[in-house]
């Protein structure tokens, strides 16, 4: 609990125990949408309203303590801010994998980036497919 008190102080915010429980879950489940956060919330907050723990995600969003991830066709999913990273998104499940940006990757956004005198701050890159997991379900149906 006390890394996350810290990270929310760094960030400006003042750590509330919801804010506090709510960066427990989300850590836990990696990424993770707002209703799944609030299912988990509310069984120690069961005053919690969804509202409350919508505003609270967005203001941790926009002090850089989470991040957004768009799912395509689906609810965006939230997780803790950690070092740039890529995220393959499963469109069939939802499920969202983190994949480390190698040297190779970041030398070409930089080349891209410089190119159009546009300087770099952050970075998320979403590529969409099919898992491996929900690939091999659909061999089995057939
Ligand atoms: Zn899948
Ligand atoms: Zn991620």
């Amino acid at each position: 609990m006390t890394g996350y008190m810290a990270l929310l102080k760094e960030s400006g915010l003042k750590a509330t125990f919801q804010r506090l429980h709510i960066l427990e879950v989300v850590d836990k489940y990696g990424h993770i949408a707002i209703e799944d956060i609030y299912d988990k919330v509310i069984k120690i907050h069961p005053s919690l309203s969804v509202a409350t723990i919508y505003k609270n995600i967005i203001i941790m969003v926009e002090k850089g303590v989470l991040v957004e991830v768009p799912i395509m066709g689906r609810k965006s999913k939230y997780e803790l801010s950690k070092l740039d990273h890529i995220h393959l998104v499963c469109t069939q499940c939802g499920e969202v994998e983190d994949l480390a940006c190698t040297k190779d990757i970041n030398n070409i956004l930089d080349f891209l980036t410089q190119e159009e005198k546009f300087k770099l701050t952050k970075q998320q890159i979403n590529l969409y497919g099919t898992c491996s997991q929900c690939q091999s379900q659909k061999i089995l149906q057939k």
